[in-house]
């Protein structure tokens, strides 16, 4: 049994959200704690817990998360700059919140892809 986040709530509008866009496959809101000047998180209105959850009948709604992603980043006047899309898989990557979503950032020249140095 997959136990519910916070996101399903906003998914059928049970609790408040800054929602910039929701279709039969998907759902984007604004994160409560933006990290960049424009932070949205795309999120597949089905729970899957983690990027190792999905399987091929998931295909058309992570394709959406990404489709979606590029026209919202085009209506938010990222496009032409570019942006980055994030997703966390569990622990090692700081998922906090165990219902896929796809972080869109930018608005911003956001630096390094990762906080951390590694050195081969
Ligand atoms: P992650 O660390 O990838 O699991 O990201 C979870 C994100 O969800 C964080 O950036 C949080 O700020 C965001 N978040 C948590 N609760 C809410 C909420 N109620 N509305 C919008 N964003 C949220």
């Amino acid at each position: 049994m997959v136990e519910e986040t916070i996101f399903s709530k906003i998914i059928r509008r049970e609790i408040p959200a800054d929602l910039v866009y929701q279709d039969a496959l998907v759902t984007a809101f604004r994160d409560i704690s933006p990290q960049a000047p424009t932070h949205i998180l795309i999120v597949p209105n089905l729970l899957i817990p983690t990027v190792n959850d999905v399987t091929i009948e998931h295909e058309a709604m992570l394709g959406r998360m990404i489709t979606v992603a590029a026209k919202i980043a085009e209506k938010e006047g990222l496009a032409e700059d570019g942006y980055r899309l994030i997703l966390n898989c569990k622990h090692h990557a700081g998922q906090e919140i165990y219902h896929i979503h796809m972080h869109l950032v930018g608005g911003v020249l956001l630096g390094p892809m990762l906080s951390y140095s590694f050195k081969k």
